[in-house]
C-alpha cells in the first residue's frame, strides 16, 4: 500500500509517501517568510503554501520512485491550524484523489504527532497501549492517555500559552528570531541552567500555564537591562539554559503527577518541542531512574511533517475509516475528535 500525505497547517509544507508504516520519502519547505515579522503571517503562508505544494508532491513521489498511478489512498491534515493554510492542503488531496479515484484520509494534526511513534523505523521501538503522551507544540501542551491509535483523552492542557509559545515568546524578549525554540536550545547547551530561577506556575495537577512565566521573564530581563544594558549579550547561554531548565522541570513535574495518578508508566513525547534535546535526555534519564519505558520521536518526526500524517493515514486506511469527499477543514479540533 502507498499513501500520499500531505501536511499544511501551519507554515511548513510537506509531503510524504508511505509505503505502509515506513516511511519513502518525506519532504518540508520551510517558509523562510515569517522570521522577520516575529511569527506566522496566516496571508503569506497560505500563498507560501500555493506556491510549494505542488513541486513539494513531486519531489515527495520521486524520492519514493513511485508516480501518482501506484497510488492506494490520499492523506491530509483536516485540522487544526490556520484555516486558509489548511484549505491549500485539503483542496489539493480532494482533488488529486478525486482525479486518481482513490480513497481520501482526513488527519487530525494533534493525533498525527502522537502516532508518529508507529512509523515503522529500524531500531525504534513502539509505545504499548495504554501509554501517556505528552504532546508539546507551538499551539498545544496537553497530556494525553492513548488507549488506542483513535482512542485518546486529554488528561491535561495549558489553560493559557503553549510551551512552543513559551520558547518563542522568551525568544523574543531575547530579540532572537522566530521561531526561537531551537535557538534557546542551542545557546543553553553552554549556560548554566541553574544561573537564574524563575517561579513555576501554581495550576492543577495535570494542568500547565506558562504566561506567568513568560511575564517572570521579561520582568527580570527589563530589571537587569536598566542595571546593564549589555546584560542579554552577556549572558545569553546562562538566560537560555535558565528558562529551559524551569520549562522542563515544569513538563517532568507535570508527567510524574500524570503517573501516580494513572499508574501508566509508558510515557512517550510528541510535538515540535519534543525536539528539545533537555527533555529529550530528561527521558532517557527518567527510564534509568523511575522505571519508565519512554519513547521520544526521531527528531525528524517532531515538529510539522506529511511522515506522521501518513502514519495516521495509513493506520485509516487499514481500518477503512475513509473520508467522504465533501469533508471540510478545520481550525479547530480536538485531540478527542
Ligand atoms: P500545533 O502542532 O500545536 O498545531 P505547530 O504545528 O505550529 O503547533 P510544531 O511544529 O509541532 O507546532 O512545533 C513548533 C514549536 O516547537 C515552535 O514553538 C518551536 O519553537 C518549538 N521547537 C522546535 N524545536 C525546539 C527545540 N529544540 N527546543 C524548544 N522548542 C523547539
Ligand atoms: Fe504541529
Amino acid at each position: 500500500t502507498y499513501i500520499l500525505a500531505i501536511e499544511s497547517s501551519c507554515d511548513d509544507t510537506s509531503a510524504s509517501v508511505m509505503c505502509n508504516a515506513k516511511v519513502l520519502s518525506n519532504v518540508v519547505a520551510n517558509q523562510e517568510v515569517h522570521s522577520k515579522y516575529g511569527g506566522v503571517v496566516p496571508e503569506l503562508a497560505s500563498r507560501a503554501h500555493q506556491q510549494n505544494i505542488v513541486p513539494v508532491v513531486q519531489q515527495a513521489l520521486a524520492q519514493a520512485k513511485i508516480t501518482k498511478n501506484d497510488l492506494s489512498a490520499i492523506a491530509f491534515t483536516k485540522g487544526p491550524g490556520l484555516m486558509g493554510s489548511l484549505l491549500v492542503g485539503t483542496s489539493f488531496a480532494k482533488s488529486m484523489a478525486l482525479g486518481l479515484n482513490i480513497p481520501l484520509l482526513d488527519v487530525n494534526h494533534m493525533q498525527a504527532h502522537i502516532l508518529a511513534h508507529f512509523i515503522d523505523e529500524e531500531g525504534s521501538k513502539k509505545p504499548n497501549f495504554p501509554f501517556i503522551c505528552l504532546t508539546i507544540s507551538g499551539g498545544h501542551t496537553q497530556i494525553v492517555k492513548v488507549s488506542n491509535y483513535f482512542d485518546m483523552e486529554i488528561l491535561g492542557e495549558t489553560i493559557d500559552d503553549a510551551v512552543g509559545e513559551a520558547f518563542d515568546k522568551s525568544a523574543k524578549i531575547l530579540g532572537l528570531p522566530y521561531p526561537g525554540g531551537p535557538l534557546i536550545d542551542k545557546y543553553a547547551q553552554l549556560g548554566n541552567p541553574k544561573a537564574y530561577s524563575f517561579t513555576k506556575p501554581k495550576v492543577g495537577d495535570l494542568d500547565f500555564s506558562f504566561s506567568g512565566l513568560k511575564t517572570g521573564i521579561l520582568y527580570f530581563i527589563q530589571k537587569q537591562q536598566r542595571i546593564n544594558p549589555n546584560f542579554i549579550e552577556e549572558n545569553l547561554n546562562d538566560i537560555c539554559a535558565s528558562i529551559q531548565h524551569t520549562i522542563v522541570e515544569i513538563l517532568m513535574d507535570k508527567l510524574k503527577n500524570a503517573v501516580k495518578q494513572t499508574g501508566i508508566k509508558e510515557i512517550a513525547i510528541a510535538g515540535g518541542v519534543s525536539a528539545n534535546s533537555e527533555i529529550r535526555k530528561r527521558l532517557i534519564n527518567a527510564e534509568k531512574h523511575f522505571g519508565w519505558p519512554t519513547y521520544i520521536p526521531k527528531f525528524e518526526y517532531t515538529t510539522d511533517n506529511a511522515a506522521m500524517i501518513g502514519i495516521t493515514g495509513y493506520l485509516k486506511y487499514i481500518s477503512n475509516m475513509h473520508a467522504d469527499i465533501n469533508v471540510t477543514a478545520k481550525a479547530r479540533l480536538k485531540v478527542t475528535e
